[in-house]
C-alpha cells in the first residue's frame, strides 16, 4: 500500500502549545516497527500546486495564507502561529492528499499521514486546519473526469462542517460525518448525512452508529472514490473526545468501513484526522490499528 507522509516538513511549535505535532512522525516509525508497513511503502508528500487549491478555496485567503498576511482572528483561528514551514507542512499535506486518492484510484486503498483538515471552508480555516485537503483531492479528480461522485465519510469525532459547508449544493460529493454532539465545532453545518452522538457513548452504540451511517451512506448511490476521515479522537483516552470508544472498538470501526468499502469495489482514501489522547501513544496506536485495518483488507482482496 501506497501512504504519503507529511512530517519531512517540519514545524516546530511553541512550548506548551496543545497541538500533538511530534504524534506524525513516531507514527511512522510505529507503522515500520510494528511491521504494519514496509518502509518502501512510505513516501514523502509531493507540495500541492496553487490551482488546485484555488479550485476549493478563495484565492484572496490563499494569497493571505501563503504570504503571512493573515489577519490575527483568522489566525487565531487555525490555531497555528504562521511560519513559512507551515506552508511548507500545508501545502505537502494537502499534496498527500491528492497523491493518495490517485493510489487508491490504481491500488484499491491508500492513505496520507496527516490531513483530514475538516475545519477548512472555503474562505477561512479553522480547528487546526488550513486548506480542506479531502475536498481538494476529490475536485481535482472530479473535475478532471476521473471520477463522477465520491464520497466523505468522516469519523473524527468533531463534525466535518468545513467539508460539509464546501459540498452543499455539489451533488457530486456526498458527505457524511459521525461526531460528537457536544464537541466542536458548537455550530454545526449540515452534511448530507449526520450522525451526532452524546457524551459518553462507548463501543456498542458507536459501532451501530458507524454501521448505520454507512450503510444509508451507500443506500444512497454508487460512488468511485471514498475519503475517510479517520480521526481517532473518539478513543475514551482523548482529551479533547468525550466519548468513550475503546482501541478495539476503533479498529473494529475502520475495519468494518473499509471492509465495506473494498467489499463493493469502492477505492478509499485514508486520511489520518485528530487524535489527542493522554497520553499521545494511545493515539498513535489507534492510528496504527487504522492502517492494520487497512492492510488486512487488501490482503483479503489478493
Ligand atoms: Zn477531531
Amino acid at each position: 500500500m501506497r501512504v504519503y507522509y507529511a512530517d519531512h516538513q517540519r514545524v516546530e511549535l511553541p512550548a506548551g502549545h496543545r497541538f500533538p505535532m511530534g504524534k506524525y512522525a513516531r507514527l511512522r516509525l510505529e507503522l515500520v516497527a510494528q511491521g504494519v508497513l514496509r518502509e518502501d511503502e512510505l513516501i514523502p508528500a509531493p507540495a500541492i500546486e496553487r490551482a488546485a487549491i484555488e479550485r476549493v478555496h478563495d484565492a484572496a485567503y490563499v494569497e493571505a495564507f501563503l504570504t503571512g498576511r493573515l489577519d490575527p482572528k483568522a489566525r487565531q483561528r487555525i490555531g497555528f502561529p504562521w511560519s513559512q514551514a507551515l506552508v511548507r507542512r500545508t501545502l505537502a499535506s494537502a499534496g498527500g492528499t491528492c497523491a493518495a486518492s490517485d493510489a487508491a484510484l490504481e491500488d484499491g486503498v491508500s492513505g496520507v499521514l496527516a490531513g483530514g483538515t475538516h475545519h477548512a471552508f472555503r474562505d477561512r480555516g479553522g480547528g487546526y486546519c488550513v486548506f480542506n485537503d479531502v475536498a481538494i483531492a476529490a475536485v481535482r479528480l472530479l473535475d478532471a473526469g476521473r471520477v463522477a461522485r465520491v464520497l466523505a465519510f468522516d469519523v473524527d469525532v468533531h463534525q466535518g462542517d468545513g467539508t460539509a459547508a464546501i459540498f452543499q449544493d455539489d451533488p457530486r460529493v456526498f458527505t457524511v460525518s459521525v461526531h460528537g454532539a457536544k464537541n466542536f465545532p458548537l455550530r454545526k453545518e449540515t452534511s448530507d448525512l449526520d450522525v451526532p452522538l452524546p457524551d459518553g457513548t462507548d463501543d456498542g452504540p458507536y459501532l451501530e452508529a458507524v454501521e448505520g451511517a454507512f450503510e444509508q451512506a451507500l443506500a444512497a448511490g454508487s460512488f468511485d472514490l471514498a475519503f475517510v476521515q479517520a480521526g481517532v479522537d473518539p478513543l475514551v483516552s482523548d482529551r479533547l473526545g468525550r466519548l468513550a470508544v475503546s482501541l478495539e472498538g476503533l479498529a473494529r470501526r475502520d475495519s468494518l468501513v473499509l471492509g465495506g468499502l473494498a467489499a463493493r469495489g469502492v477505492p478509499a482514501v485514508l486520511t489520518l484526522g485528530g487524535g489527542y489522547a493522554e497520553p499521545i501513544e494511545e493515539s498513535i496506536q489507534a492510528h496504527v490499528g487504522t492502517y492494520r485495518a487497512a492492510t488486512e483488507v487488501l490482503a483479503r482482496r489478493s
